[in-house]
């Protein structure tokens, strides 16, 4: 039969599903020959049944029994022992960490009749007392459900009472008197008295921590952590061992490298005269880990030599809990520590560069969404005070800036040099000004995915949203928060990476890793080590980095940052603007005269932009996308036209005119309406026009030298026959130009596969098409039946809360569903055409975990906002080891 109980010498670190993380880790750090104290773990399988069946396994309390009785025998006394008690620590602790998320009884097996044994075993009354009140603490709230904070209220005013500073200045006969009232608490809210038979403490300690897997903390955390529900917890059943014992002892937690930065070298707190709990509790101030050398070099060396053991054997930057017992020192916790992304890469880079790890390993050590945070100014952590409020951390970085109510007012004072933070309820396409203007975009409503969120990733910019807490009155131009109000132009600082919101200018420091990016200058170690990183996976990755990009600005940073072309330029920004009149003509033209003379107008303005573009990009491919958005979008708004015309004496005829097309286009769902190739087959010349511009965009460019890789790319189809009739017409442009210019134009004509419609029909698209790129974000839509800006402030939230998906579907790619359909597009498009290009465009190009994805799809390349080209070739690379 398989045991539900392990010993620490039977187990080991690769068992952590069954022993837990801190479990397997403790006895892998017995095995390594560290002092830890004695002791065994149930196993999470005990603790499955458990929670499935609501009573132990059978058997475990024989095996209990057994394990309890070799350690007993070994520690030379009995659990409880009146004369000498042997005291236990129950500990928690599941697969994966997640720190104080569930309990942890410390010193059972202490009773009435064991408290004078104690203190006479040890020479200390107060000690005995001392950790017996914390056994009535812990048992009383933690096992028998008493309320925490009362036993806090009660210590608090013993202490107020007798003049106490703190903790250890209460007297034995203080703490005698505080187990008198915590017995009476415990009596008084449960009716019940706190049990005096050391093995019934163990049990209930033992059955307390499996219920501890399914606390409200630990359920909430593990939904944020994205944590299966069904492990549960292991519990560590060891001897306890005391740092409350005087000034001799103590207890601390240490790291092997500094987590903030990656420096070598051992980094922790200590604090004298405590147990490890009062250490993360904050009861006292800790002193740095160098005081310990000066306190008691003998146990400091020896602990810096475990570290060292640790950090060899794991090959990785370890943390530890330990105590010292009257100058012996006792490891109670180790594991491979978190760490912020700089010491990520710093650590990865370093442990390589000692030979400890390859450089393909190292690689696996960091990550896009580490990078990405690297990427943006940080605030000084030192010089931030209480946040103002909290949200989502949707696009990392931070801000300072002006707060400003609406777009057109974030214009108006970033033209004046002003730095603005777009606050608004919500945003929408209409703020999309405002939130160019601004440094940070902050919202009450909405997740990760919202509008605001998705835009300022793409830009690049700060955003927090959902601060749920921030009353935005736009009229009254101000935001209140409780009883704070910040008025127009009040400066705010808004720290993008955490999800936080400050009053008054936080100080920024600069990101050197950014600088690198931009200028290739070096300018410290964390630099070095993501250069590092970025190198190896642009060795080892397969798929190819393209970027999103429109302008010749924007085209030229993707390259700097590494991108290997363009998947991506659409046209619609090119319709905006000054060029929104000729747009308008186009749309209202009465005759094919009057198209074509708008369409004339737009043809020498299109071409210039994509000569920018081509040149920025020369030797790279360029996709370029045939206009997309619904019309509409490119008019006036409804009311308002309808408002000016009504109420006008004599309403302009313009005006007339267009409020007369604006209704005539008015669609009720224009994500499914007139857009994409639906536009360039029913508005004649629109698609000459934009090719044209293309190739005579290439014939300039050739004529000065370069070298254009145009491809042009048709949005939207849903059949094969929408593609023919395209690509005839841009193979009629093409030949056009060819035979005008004397240069043979030859511009690969593919598709965008991102209706479910298109990815079924694959094979029979690809005869048509010489690329596909799967615009993911529309495929999304339309496979889940979404619509992004509708369902994300509607339900999202609450979806994510019920758990339906774990992470937006918009963020990552959802591998059952969507993902199915670009699978199967992808073998059906490369049997139809073996040479078939296959990349993705749309905001998962640039998701860390989608990547990995597209990928294992056998893609050729991703394509994503130029600030998410690093991340890409990151992961890429990660994906491919
Ligand atoms: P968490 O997972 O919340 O860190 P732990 O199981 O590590 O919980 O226990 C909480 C505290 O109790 C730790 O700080 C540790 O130092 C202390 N502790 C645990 N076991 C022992 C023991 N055997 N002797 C002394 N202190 C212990
Ligand atoms: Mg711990
Ligand atoms: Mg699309």
């Amino acid at each position: 039969m398989v045991p539900y109980v392990y010993d620490f010498t039977e187990g080991g670190r690769s068992m952590a599903a069954l022993l837990g993380g801190k479990g397997a880790n403790l006895a892998e750090m017995a095995r390594l020959g560290l002092p830890v104290p004695p002791g065994f773990i149930v196993t999470t399988q005990a603790c499955r049944v458990f929670l499935t069946t609501g009573a132990e396994p059978p058997s475990l309390a024989g095996e209990l029994a057994d394990h309890l009785a070799a350690l007993e025998a070994s520690a030379g006394r009995s659990l409880g022992q009146p004369d000498d008690p042997l005291l236990l620590s129950v500990r928690s602790g599941a697969r994966f960490s997640m720190p104080g998320m569930m309990e942890t009884v410390l010193d059972v097996g202490l009773t009435d009749a064991g408290v004078a044994g104690l203190a006479k075993a040890s020479g200390s009354d107060r000690f005995a007392w001392d950790s017996y009140r914390r056994l009535l603490q812990m048992f009383g709230s933690t096992v028998m459900g008493v309320d925490a904070e009362l036993f806090e209220r009660a210590l608090a005013r013993l202490k107020e009472f007798v003049g106490a500073p703190d903790d250890v200045s209460l007297s034995a006969s203080d703490l005698a008197e505080l187990v008198d009232t915590y017995k009476a608490l415990i009596r008084d809210e449960t009716g019940e008295e706190f049990p005096q038979d050391p093995a019934e403490q163990l049990r209930r300690a033992v059955r307390a921590v499996f219920a501890s897997w399914n606390g409200e903390r630990a359920r909430v955390y593990r939904r944020r952590a994205h944590i299966p529900d069904d492990l549960g917890t292991a519990v560590t059943v060891q001897r306890m061992v005391f740092g409350n014992l005087g000034s001799a002892s103590g207890s601390g937690v240490a790291f092997t490298r500094d987590p903030a930065t990656g420096r070598p070298g051992a980094y922790g707190d200590y604090l004298p005269d405590a147990q490890g709990e009062d250490v993360v509790a904050g009861v006292r101030n800790t002193v740095p880990l160098a005081e310990l050398e000066r306190l008691d070099p003998n146990a400091y060396s020896h602990l810096m030599g475990h570290l060292r053991v640790l950090e060899q054997h794991y090959r990785d930057l370890c943390d530890v809990e330990f105590t010292i017992e009257r100058g012996t020192l006792w490891m109670l916790q180790t594991r491979v520590g978190q760490r912020t992304a700089e010491a990520a890469f710093t650590i990865a880079a370093a442990l390589a560069d000692e030979g400890r790890i390859d450089v393909d390993e190292a690689l696996t050590r960091v990550g896009g969404d580490g990078l990405a945070r690297l990427m943006f100014p940080r605030f000084d952590a030192s010089a931030t005070g209480d946040p103002l409020a909290r949200g989502v951390p949707a696009s990392p970085g931070a801000a300072v800036g002006a707060a400003v109510f609406d777009s057109a007012e974030a214009a108006r004072r970033a033209a004046r040099g002003e730095k603005v933070v777009l606050v608004r309820e919500e945003t929408t396409p209409d703020d999309l000004p405002g939130m160019v203007a601004a440094q940070a975009v902050l919202t009450a409503r909405g997740g990760k995915t919202s509008h605001a969120a998705v835009v300022a990733r793409g830009m690049g910019k700060v955003c927090v949203c959902g601060a749920e807490r921030l009353a935005v009155d736009v009229r009254g131009r101000r935001l209140v928060v409780g009883d704070t109000v910040v008025e127009e132009g009040a400066v705010l600082s808004v720290d993008g990476s955490e999800g936080a919101v400050y009053v008054g200018a936080v100080p920024l420091m600069d990101s050197t890793v950014m600088r690198y990016f931009e200028t290739g200058e070096r300018a410290d170690g964390v630099v070095d080590a993501v250069a590092g990183a970025l190198d190896q996976a642009d060795r080892v990755r397969r798929l190819e980095v393209r970027a999103n990009a429109d302008t010749p600005e924007d085209a030229a940073r993707a390259r700097r940052f590494g991108a290997q072309g363009i998947g991506l330029c659409r046209t619609e920004h090119m319709f905006l603007g000054d060029r929104r009149q000729l747009v308008e003509a186009m749309i209202l033209a009465h005759t094919d005269a009057e198209r074509e003379r708008a369409l004339d107008a737009l043809l020498p303005l299109q071409r210039a932009d994509f000569v920018g573009i081509l040149t920025a990009m020369d030797g790279l491919p360029v996709t370029i996308r045939l206009l997309d958005p619904p019309l509409h979008e490119f008019l006036p708004d409804h009311t308002e036209l309808a408002v000016r015309v009504a109420t006008a004496a004599r309403p302009d005829p313009h005006d007339v005119a267009l409020l007369d097309a604006v209704e005539r286009m008015h669609e009720s769902n224009p994500m499914l309406g007139l857009r994409g190739v639906r536009l360039g087959l029913v508005v004649p010349g629109l698609v000459a026009m934009q090719v044209r511009a293309v190739a005579e965009a290439v014939v300039e460019c050739r004529r000065s030298g370069g070298h254009p890789r145009a491809e042009i790319m048709v949005p939207l189809i849903a059949t094969v026959e929408e593609l023919r009739l395209v690509r005839e017409e841009v193979e009629r442009v093409l030949a056009e130009v060819s035979a005008s210019s004397g240069l043979t134009v030859d511009c690969p004509v593919g598709t965008m596969i991102e209706l479910p419609r298109a990815a079924l029909t694959a094979g029979g698209i690809a005869a048509e098409a010489e690329f596909f790129s799967f615009g993911t974000n529309d495929l999304t839509q339309t496979t889940w039946g979404f619509s992004r800006d509708d369902v994300e402030a509607a339900f999202f939230s609450a979806y994510l809360a019920k758990g339906v998906f774990p992470v937006s579907p918009f963020e990552t790619i959802d591998r059952q569903g969507v993902g199915r359909l670009v699978e199967s597009a992808v073998a059906e498009g490369r049997a139809a055409r073996p040479d078939l290009t296959i990349g993705v465009c749309g905001e998962h190009g640039g998701n860390p975990e989608s990547v990995r994805f597209f990928h294992d799809a056998g893609l050729d390349y991703v394509s994503c906002s130029p600030f998410r080209v690093p991340v890409a070739r990151l992961e890429a690379g990660r994906a491919a080891i």
